[in-house]
């Protein structure tokens, strides 16, 4: 092995914590043990000094990664050290910082910096109340700092420079960067930084990067940064000699690497998407659980049950994003033309002026590549990049031209009808969040900012089965007393409209052994199993008979209409959704509580269907207690439900174009009253 003992650390900026574990706080954490929490980064530096003199008298090998920039951006060392040294700018910081569990000087220290640059910045974020001499609060003040605002190796969304605010990282690496230099100072030889120096010392130390691998299960703790550390220690821990072969011989920059980082799919391998057999268990107490609850515990619960891959982005349409894709240049990448027109140095004089034209033309694709002289014009048209000496153009329609002459009237902007480079997006900017759904627009949007792959997760396999004696194909002779299995065709429908992996797992009859087999190869080929029908406590009710067997059943009794028991399990740790048999109640279910639970096993982030408030076409009452779904379209601007409330009606389905949904509280309607519809689409359908 490689490494005996792999440490993991998640640091933090702020003050003292407290004594109670708490989140974004100091965690580490060694592969096999428990996570510890440290109140303040004093405590935590004598922590780490204690473990690793430790590891090292045991004669073993320790990696210690540290969720934190090892290094900035280009160009930034050498102005404050005098050269390009990673580690000299530990040094730096660790003679210049100050600290304790209750006060600190990062965003002094960082403002002294900014003074030591050209313009505006770049750090960024005054988190005092009192204003401080060259520290903006808002990143969009600095400008001519000089300096990049990410490394290669960020693909995050924050960069070095902010100091504060939900996911900054700026100002805990200013406070990290001294601890760094320390355990470099107390154990020199025996230590050695990875990716600046060679890593073949009993202590290495890395930079980690704890979004690295959104598939990677973070529930073994109910604080995030607790179950970060302890998931990527066990990660790291199970990797073998090869493995750490690649890792370390990625490219060395002298602006770091994080461990792991383009080595995304090998470390893939060793995540094993398991949920817990109680994830489906809800509060114990309650008897109805409110629809809410229901959908807030399949959110906070369930986690994907994929892994990520890379694919073109021309195939990626409906896939869901592993990690933040980001511009690979700016949108537009030169200042361009955004009509058809002509071009010159703005602005205008007051009044009918002429303008001698220059010969040629820019087009799109096609540059001017000479500058266009002051006091000349040049015929420019829509999407042609701006030739030097060009910032301003006037619509054709707004002038006349005589020769080589152009004659404008009226006055215009300067900068007018010109797209600035980068005005839609910035390179290396974050265009979409890992956990989005590509649309077709996105795939547009990508395709415009350079990104030719994107890491997405695989779809979801869904495996659909019918269980009930009663159920014939329609390719088959039924008896009046038999029906035909309309759920299963529905749901593969569905799945296959959600862009995942509809897998037909055919049907099963009311029979536990044959069920339990079908069940057994259904969790070797399916990420998660949907069934219908047997879910509630009835003598046939065998999908709940079966998963109460493996201690992972969990009987939804959700107040809602249409309803019925909804049951969840895990068969062979895949999870199993066991729909109602009844059609209607079936769709509903899948629609309502389906859709998230695939949608957060499948690694997207879910959000509630949108809905709109339409003047109902009907009038009716409901109880409190419970939340209803009515089959419903849209006629002459009101919403209209369907005749029948009775749920055996599957007709009722095809008729509807939406649900309008009723709240939990008892209700009164008369006509004309707001309801909020949804419709389908909103569902994905
Ligand atoms: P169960 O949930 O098994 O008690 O079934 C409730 C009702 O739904 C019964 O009338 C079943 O016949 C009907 N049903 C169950 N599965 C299907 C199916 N796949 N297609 C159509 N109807 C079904
Ligand atoms: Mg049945």
């Amino acid at each position: 092995m490689t490494f005996d003992t792999i440490l993991m650390v998640d640091w933090s900026g702020g003050n003292d914590r407290g004594a109670t574990p708490k989140k974004d706080a100091i965690w580490t954490c060694i592969a096999g043990a428990e996570p510890i929490y440290h109140r303040n980064r004093s405590l935590a530096e004598a922590y780490l000094l204690e473990a690793l003199s430790e590891e090292l008298a045991a004669g073993r090998r320790v990696l210690a990664g540290f969720d934190l920039c090892f290094a900035y951006p280009d160009g930034f060392a050498e102005p404050l050290t005098g050269n390009d040294d990673p580690l000299a700018l530990w040094d730096w910081f660790e003679a210049r910082v100050s600290d304790s569990p209750d006060r600190n000087n990062r965003f002094h220290l960082a403002a002294e910096i900014n003074a030591q640059f050209p313009g505006t910045g770049p750090f960024w974020f005054n988190a005092l109340k009192e204003d401080i001499a060259h520290l903006p609060r808002k990143g969009m003040s600095r400008e001519g700092h000089g300096l990049p605002e990410f490394r290669t190796t960020d693909e995050g969304a924050f960069s070095p420079w902010q100091l504060s605010g939900a996911g900054a990282v700026g100002g805990q690496v200013i406070m990290g960067l001294p601890t760094l230099s320390r355990l470099r100072q107390s154990y020199k030889d025996d230590l050695r930084v990875w990716p600046f120096e060679t890593p073949d010392a009993p202590i290495v130390l890395a930079e980690t990067y704890f979004s690295l691998l959104r598939e990677l299960p973070l529930d073994s703790h109910d604080i995030k940064d607790a179950a970060q550390v302890k998931e990527y220690a066990e990660l790291f821990a199970s990797l073998n000699d090869e493995d750490w072969q690649e890792l370390l011989k990625r490219p060395r920059p002298k602006t770091g690497w994080v461990l792991g980082r383009g080595n995304e799919d090998r470390l893939g391998t060793y995540i094993k998407p398991k949920l817990k057999n109680d994830c489906f268990a809800l509060p114990q107490g309650v008897y109805w659980t409110p629809v809410d609850d229901a959908l807030a515990h399949l959110q906070n619960k369930l986690r994907p049950a994929v892994r990520s891959e890379v694919v073109k982005t021309i195939k990626a349409s409906g896939r869901i994003l592993a990690e933040d894709a980001l511009a690979k240049r700016s949108h537009p990448p030169t200042p361009n033309a955004a009509v058809d027109g002509y071009g010159f140095a703005g602005p205008l004089p007051n009044g009918p002026s002429i303008l001698p034209l220059e010969t040629g033309r820019a087009a799109p694709g096609a540059p001017h590549l000479e500058p266009v002289p002051k006091g000349k014009a040049l015929r420019i048209l829509t999407g042609a990049a701006l030739p030097e000496g060009v910032n301003t153009i006037v619509l054709q329609e707004d002038v006349e031209v005589f020769g080589h002459q152009l004659r404008l009237n009226g006055s215009l902007k300067l900068g007018a009808n010109t797209r600035a480079a980068g005005e839609d997006i910035v390179a290396k900017e974050v265009v979409l969040r890992s956990g989005h759904k590509l649309t077709p627009a996105d795939i547009g949007t990508l395709t415009a900012t350079g990104v030719d792959t994107v890491r997405a997760m695989k779809a979801l396999r869904v495996g659909v089965l019918s269980t009930g004696d009663e159920l014939r194909n329609t390719d088959e002779p039924a008896t009046p007393d038999q029906i035909f299995d309309a759920n299963r065709p529905m749901l593969l429908d569905i799945i296959r409209r959600w862009q995942m992996d509809p897998v037909d797992l055919g049907r099963a009859p009311d029979d536990r052994e044959i069920l339990k087999r079908r069940l057994t190869e259904a969790a070797q080929t399916c990420d998660v199993i949907l069934t219908s029908g047997g879910a509630s406590g009835g003598d046939e009710d065998h999908m709940s008979a079966l998963l109460k067997d493996t201690g992972s059943f969990a009987l939804w009794r959700i107040a809602v209409k249409p309803g019925r028991p909804l049951a969840f399990g895990l068969w062979d740790d895949t999870p199993v959704i066991a729909l109602p048999g009844n059609p209607v109640a079936a769709f509903v279910c899948t629609l309502v509580f389906g859709r998230p639970a695939l949608t957060t096993l499948a690694g997207g982030n879910w959000s509630a269907p949108t809905g709109f408030m339409v003047p109902a076409g009907f009038a009716m009452s409901k109880k409190a207690g419970r939340r209803e779904f009515l089959r419903a379209r849209i006629e002459d601007g009101k919403v209209e439900r369907f005749v029948s409330e009775g749920s055996g009606r599957i007709s009722g389905l095809s008729w509807a174009k939406g649900l309008v949904e009723l709240p939990d509280e008892a209700m009164n309607i008369a006509k004309g009253d707001p309801v909020r519809f949804i419709p389908f689409g909103s569902f994905g359908l």
